[in-house]
């Protein structure tokens, strides 16, 4: 039986650290390295390898990632492995699945523990991801699948996966969903396929997102007694501080404290204004309560309603949105369809 040919692109990240002179863990590992410390992968896949940077995910740009979705869609291939670090992978996972219309696998991948600890991750989930890539349940259902992302032997949707744990062996989880499918001896175990109509919608809303120039969009957290003074900066800065959209990450169902909410709508109206679930991800409510900084008044007021979308999800898709030169209306629709 001919093995599927899976690509393995290495971005950076823990999991291609290692250490320097004096001990601390340093950007250094490419794909073969990598590749080359897990000798089962060739058991597996017929295996090609790719270094395309040697970054911290907390520094990727939304830039490299559309130039890393145009070198995907540009494979021959039969499945696709991202290696990265953790710290973004919620985000970048997401932007790739809303950039990606793929009928083959494309499977991210990344470690918690560097090389240098004591059981690192990195070797496993590499070999993870390459089985999810190659499996045939997997290959059969790529493009219902969307991105996936394989960490400690499951397998998650891009939309609800999140980072749950700054250090912890198993700092990944879908608090919303739950996990697409298990990895078991050699076996991947299918649980479920993700519902995936809004990223499909935007998909098509967005067309040719990629050609457009990147755009700031601010991610400003809500909490109690909050004064509202750099939302105020941002609205009286000339050229609002160069933000283009803003993300608030609100209370509850969708809330924010009642004596900004005068500066708040003077931010929507200044720039397309999502709302999204602080909590984490979990639809948004629509209809229950009253007051002028509630949903049913945010939502009157202009408000765009994020959803079940997490904040760090929401503003990769307004900046993905703001980028294809969507209008506000626009916006709007692409977001309702996750709520
Ligand atoms: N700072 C690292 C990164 O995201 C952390 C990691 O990979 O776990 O690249």
């Amino acid at each position: 039986m001919t093995k599927p040919r899976i690509h393995i692109l290495a971005l950076g990240g823990t999991i291609a650290t290692r250490p320097d002179a004096s001990g601390v863990m340093q950007m250094g590992l490419g794909a073969d390295d990598l590749v080359a410390a897990v000798p089962l992968l060739e058991t597996v896949a017929e295996i090609s390898a790719e270094t395309v940077s040697r970054v911290g995910s907390h520094s990727l740009t939304f830039d490299q990632l559309h130039a890393l979705a145009a070198k995907i869609r540009g494979l021959e291939v039969d499945g696709v492995v991202v290696t990265q670090g953790t710290d973004s992978l919620e985000e970048t996972s997401f932007l790739l699945d809303l950039l990606l219309d793929l009928q083959v696998p494309v499977v991210v991948t990344a470690a918690m523990r560097n090389p240098s600890l004591t059981s690192p991750d990195g070797p496993g989930n590499l070999l993870a991801a390459v089985r999810v890539a190659s499996n045939p349940w997997v290959r059969a259902h790529a493009n219902a699948l969307g991105v996936v992302v394989a960490m400690l032997d499951e397998v998650y949707a891009a939309a609800d996966v999140l980072k749950v744990h700054p250090t912890r062996i198993n700092g990944f989880a879908s608090t919303q969903t739950g996990p697409l499918a298990a990895l078991v001896e050699d076996r991947v175990v299918p649980m479920s396929l993700p519902v995936r109509d809004a990223m499909v919608a935007a998909r098509k809303r967005l067309g040719a997102a990629g050609s457009g120039k990147a755009q700031s969009v601010a991610l400003l957290w809500t909490s109690i007694d909050e004064s509202g003074r750099m939302i105020e900066a941002m609205v009286a800065a000339p050229d609002k501080l160069g933000y283009r959209g803003a993300v608030i990450a609100a209370m509850g169902g969708g809330h924010t404290p009642e004596h900004s909410t005068d500066v708040l709508l003077r931010l929507s109206a200044a720039m397309p204004t999502v709302v999204s679930p602080r909590a984490g991800g979990g639809p948004l409510l629509h209809k229950t309560y009253g007051g002028p900084s509630s949903e049913i008044g945010l939502r009157k007021a202009g408000l765009i309603w994020g959803g079940r979308l997490h904040p760090l999800k929401a503003r990769a898709l307004l900046e993905t949105c703001l980028r294809a030169g969507l209008d506000r209306a626009a916006v709007n629709e692409v977001f309702e369809g996750w709520n």
